[in-house]
């Protein structure tokens, strides 16, 4: 892989749990702005493990709606067909695997056997504030993986949580809200990484797969900010080197909440049906990040000549029904 490559490799990493909204898309925007102007590369990859939010159907919606936008990348899903189940974390758990039985190795994890809740909420992307706090209840409470699996019933398998270090700050410089410290165990203390033999959760995969794909700039929501320490955790636990992370300000409906359905329909598709332009929806994107004047159509192409990280409000960007 390119892992020494000078060359900025970035991503698309978009979870199948529903139609692409604003708020994906203007994320998706500035991290193909990012690789574009630094003549970088993009990987496109589906985070489709497991999840009881996934839809059918969701992932040709996504692919659909981003070419529609004028989105392209160099690798990945949807760069022919024997790319894309490389890039579909749902085939690739036998990575994740390797990875987690490194850490069990090196006892760096172990079997925990406390509620089914905690840790399927675990498994998923932690897209609030709130990180769950586990106290460390199973910590040195098992002997062995089997002395665990022998708690439970049959139908239930232990997890695997990750040690993290008491009094460790973590502390890394996003490339837009700058300086960043935690320590993540005051913040989440000892989280989860996979259940056992069913595969792993978001953590682990998205460290693997970061990784493995020769991905060295990581651009998401700032919604993940605070989840970036642990991710950085496991990469030291593996010896690998971290990518640079920017983390950006969210789209909120008028109430100040992470875009959702109560905000009403903001689905591309949507605007898509009732006759919007592809160009004016990324100039009403460009508008919010003070790349376009307002009601101006623009394709995606064309704003790479504006592009400034600078211009963009360090403030959550509220969303507005009359912006389109
Ligand atoms: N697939 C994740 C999500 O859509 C993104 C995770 C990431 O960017 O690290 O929530
Ligand atoms: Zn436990």
């Amino acid at each position: 892989m390119n892992c020494f490559s000078p060359q900025t490799r970035g991503r698309l990493a978009p979870s199948p749990t529903g139609a692409l909204h604003l708020g994906n898309i203007r994320t998706f925007m500035i991290t193909w702005l990012l690789a574009r102007t630094q003549g970088g590369r993009l990987v496109m990859r589906i985070e489709d493990l497991d999840h009881p939010k996934n839809k059918p159907g969701a992932v040709t919606g996504m692919i659909d709606d981003l070419r529609w936008l004028g989105f392209d990348w160099d690798e990945g899903y949807g760069c022919g067909q024997e790319h894309d189940s490389a890039y579909l974390q749902s085939r690739r758990v036998e990575h994740y695997a390797k990875a987690l039985a490194r850490l069990i190795e090196q006892n760096l994890v172990y079997p925990c056997t406390c509620s089914r809740r905690d840790v399927e909420a675990g498994l998923s992307a932690p897209h609030s504030d709130e990180a769950l706090f586990y106290e460390g209840h199973c910590r040195d409470r098992y002997l062995d993986f089997a002395a665990a699996q022998a708690k439970l019933p049959a139908t239930r398998v232990p997890a695997w949580r990750f040690k993290v270090p008491a009094n460790l700050a973590v502390r890394f410089t996003d490339g837009f809200y700058g300086e960043y410290s935690q320590v993540p165990a005051e913040l989440s203390g000892d989280f989860v990484l996979a259940r056992h033999a069913l595969g792993a959760g978001y953590m682990l995969a998205v460290v693997v797969d970061d990784n493995a794909m020769g991905v060295n700039q990581v651009v998401r929501g700032d919604d993940l900010l605070a989840a970036t320490p642990r991710q950085i955790l496991i990469y030291r636990a593996l010896g690998l080197q971290p990518p640079a992370y920017i983390h950006l300000p969210l789209m909120v409906g008028a109430d100040g909440h992470r875009l959702a359905k109560r905000h009403g329909d903001t689905r591309v598709a949507y605007f898509r049906e009732t006759g919007i332009s592809a160009n004016r929806i990324i100039g009403a994107l460009a508008a919010s990040c003070g790349w376009a004047k307002q009601g101006e159509e623009i394709s995606l192409a064309a704003l790479l000549p504006r592009f400034d990280l600078s211009l963009l409000p360090r403030e959550p960007f509220v969303w507005r029904d009359e912006l389109l």
